[in-house]
Order: C-alpha cells, then sequence, then structure tokens
C-alpha cells in the first residue's frame, strides 16, 4: 500500500521511478555491480551523467550557451554560492524563509545584498504582481528570487522584468511546468521536490556566468562553479546514486510528454484543492493571496488549531500524511509536486468537501 504522501521535500517520487531503482540497484543494467559501488570515474557512471543532462536539456528546450550542474550542499549552499561567484551587491526579493535565508548568506559573505521587494510586513501572502516595479540599482550584478514560496504557498506566475540578470531559486517548482531558461543567468534547485532524491542540487546556469569566476580570491575551490563546471560535475565525488535516480525521474517526465503536460497536470491538481477552499471558505481559508497561489504547495488554515488537529488524524486516517503545515505558517500545507497522482489529490480533496467539524 502506498500512502498519499503531501510531504513537502523530500517527498513523493514516481513509482515507476522507484520501481526501476529497485529493479538495477544490485545489477546495474546486467554490469554485476550496483550504481552504489560504482566509481564516478568509471565509463557506465559517465554515460548515467550525460544521459541525464541530456535529457533535462532536451526538457528544458536549452541552448548550447547553458550549462547543467550537478552539486551537493542543497539550495541552501547556493544562498552563498550565488553572490560568492556573481558578485557582492546582488538585489533580493524578499518573498519568505527561503529568501531570507539567500540574503542572510549574501550578508554573512560579505556580498552587500540590496532588498528590492518585501513582503514581510503582510504576511508573506503574495508575490510582486507582472508589471509591479522592483527598484534593481542599475549596477547591481543580478536580481534573485524564489519563484515558489514552499512555505507559504505563493509562486510567481511570471518571471519579474528587470534590467540586470536573473537568478532564481527554483526549488520547489523547478520542472513543474515549462520555463524559458535563457531569462535567467542561473537557476538553481534541490533535487528533493519535483527532480529527484536529496543530496543532489541542479543548476542551470550560462556558460559564461559559471566558468568566469568573479568572486573574492579567498573563495573555496568547492564553492566556485567554475570548477565544476570545467570539471563537468565531477571534480569530487557527486552524489551518484542520487544523480542516477534524477536521470530516472527526467526520463519519466519525458515519457508523460515533458514539461508542458506536468504543468497541464500540476495546474489541474491545484485547482481541486482551491476549489473546496473557495467553496467551503467557511472552514477552509486559503494563506496565498489568489494571484500569488502555489500550484505545488496549497497553505490553507481551519478556524482554530484543534479543529485543524482532528482533521489531519481524519487526513491520516484515509492514508493522507505531511499536511502538517510549516511552523511559521501553522495549518495545512499540501504538497503536491509533479509526482503526486492526481488520485490522491482527490482523496484530499473529497475529504475537504465532505468534512463536518
Ligand atoms: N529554497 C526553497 C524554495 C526550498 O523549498 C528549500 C527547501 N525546502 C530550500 C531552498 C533549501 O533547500 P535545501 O534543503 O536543499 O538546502
Amino acid at each position: 500500500m502506498r500512502l498519499h504522501n503531501f510531504n513537502a521535500g523530500p517527498s513523493i517520487l514516481p513509482l515507476p521511478v522507484l520501481e526501476e531503482a529497485k529493479a538495477n540497484l544490485v545489477d546495474h543494467q546486467g554490469l554485476g555491480l550496483s550504481v552504489l559501488e560504482m566509481s564516478h570515474r568509471s565509463p557506465p557512471f559517465e554515460a548515467i551523467v550525460d544521459r541525464a543532462k541530456g535529457t533535462l536539456r532536451r526538457l528544458l528546450s536549452l541552448p548550447d550557451a547553458y550549462e547543467i550542474l550537478f552539486l551537493q550542499g542543497g539550495a541552501s549552499l547556493q544562498f552563498a554560492m550565488v553572490p560568492l561567484n556573481l558578485g557582492a551587491g546582488g538585489a533580493y526579493v524578499n518573498t519568505g524563509v527561503w529568501s531570507q535565508k539567500a540574503i542572510k548568506e549574501a550578508q554573512i559573505t560579505g556580498c552587500a545584498p540590496q532588498v528590492v521587494w518585501s513582503d514581510e510586513a503582510g504576511g508573506f501572502r503574495r508575490v510582486p504582481a507582472p508589471g509591479e516595479r522592483l527598484e534593481v540599482p542599475a549596477g547591481a550584478p543580478y536580481l534573485h528570487y524564489t519563484s515558489n514560496n514552499t512555505i507559504f504557498g505563493t509562486h510567481f506566475e511570471h518571471v519579474p522584468d528587470a534590467d540586470v540578470p536573473l537568478v532564481c531559486d527554483m526549488s520547489s517548482d523547478f520542472l513543474a511546468a515549462p520555463h524559458d531558461p535563457t531569462r535567467f543567468s542561473l537557476v538553481y534547485a534541490g533535487a528533493q521536490k519535483n527532480a529527484g532524491p536529496s543530496g543532489v542540487t541542479i543548476v542551470v546556469g550560462r556558460r559564461d556566468v559559471l566558468r568566469t569566476f568573479r568572486g573574492p580570491a579567498t573563495t573555496p575551490t568547492m564553492l566556485r562553479y567554475q570548477i565544476h563546471a570545467e570539471a563537468d560535475s565531477l571534480y569530487n565525488t557527486p552524489s551518484t546514486f542520487g544523480i542516477w535516480v534524477c536521470a530516472l525521474v527526467f526520463d519519466w517526465i519525458e515519457g508523460l510528454g515533458g514539461l508542458e503536460a506536468m504543468g497541464r497536470r500540476n495546474a489541474e491538481k491545484a485547482r481541486l484543492l482551491y476549489d473546496v477552499i473557495d467553496r467551503r471558505s467557511d472552514l477552509f481559508r486559503g494563506h496565498a493571496e489568489r494571484e500569488s497561489r502555489s500550484l505545488m504547495n496549497v497553505t490553507f488554515t481551519l478556524p482554530t488549531p484543534e479543529l485543524e488537529k482532528r482533521f489531519l488524524q481524519d487526513a491520516e486516517r484515509a492514508g493522507c500524511i505531511g499536511l502538517k503545515g510549516h511552523r511559521l505558517v501553522g495549518g495545512l500545507r499540501a504538497s503536491i509536486y509533479n509526482a503526486m497522482p492526481r488520485e490522491s489529490v482527490e482523496v484530499l480533496a473529497d475529504l475537504m468537501d465532505r468534512w463536518q467539524p
């Protein structure tokens, strides 16, 4: 029996991916050893990296001018690597906890971030509207934003306009719908929501940005994109198993019709939940403002903590787990990433529809 897994990350993986991983775990495609036992410098593992990159490149329609890196340290390490590599004085949009952490790391690294927009006072219920002016200082080396705010359940439906290079933390909506990679200098994402298991961080960046180091000489080797780009993500031992599972997830997405198909599926799943929230607004109150509603993390509260507890218990009885909201927002959060089947969302939506306090 598989649970309806609404965890925010690590989170649900596609069942066919888990089954293929299981089938090949002990003997990788008849080679007589597991991917867990392979040298990262062996031809079979190089083939896995090439395949992962090739499929991801096709999914994103990524031009030659862009490179893909598979790193470690989570998206959290990117918070420091971005300013260290791209230069001091980056502009930041503050749409919640993860943006704040990115800003803090830029401060710690001495890179003097400039916050150009924040909804902290409003409780992080929205992101800037399309066309809303962001006062980005002309000389800023980049504008950083978080496309999907995992904790607050808000997202950008648009790419913000800026006259400076764009950097985006796409951790929780990478590969959830098509995006135009050429709008960005650099995109990063922890894999553990839509792209694979924890332990892999995906960076997609313009070749010249990744290969030209502009940071301080004291920057450790492992924190330089250039080193990883020149070594084809094999400067040191990468998360070999993790990259393999990412490759399987990319194949699964491609097999289902790519990012357009993902985007359609995800919009339909999210609509199921937001429709009940709107229909039963006496009972369920969405955290995000309507225009900013995330398609990945649906956040809502009930009138009292007691009711929330009872709803969570009933949801668990129906096999729905991982629904407790982040402690900062309280309430509930349904994370419905790519691998979450529509049927599981229907189970939750149906319970919300029928539930009586
Ligand atoms: N950014 C966003 C938007 C996230 O959701 C998360 C993790 N939930 C992070 C960054 C941090 O990722 P990691 O745990 O991979 O460092």
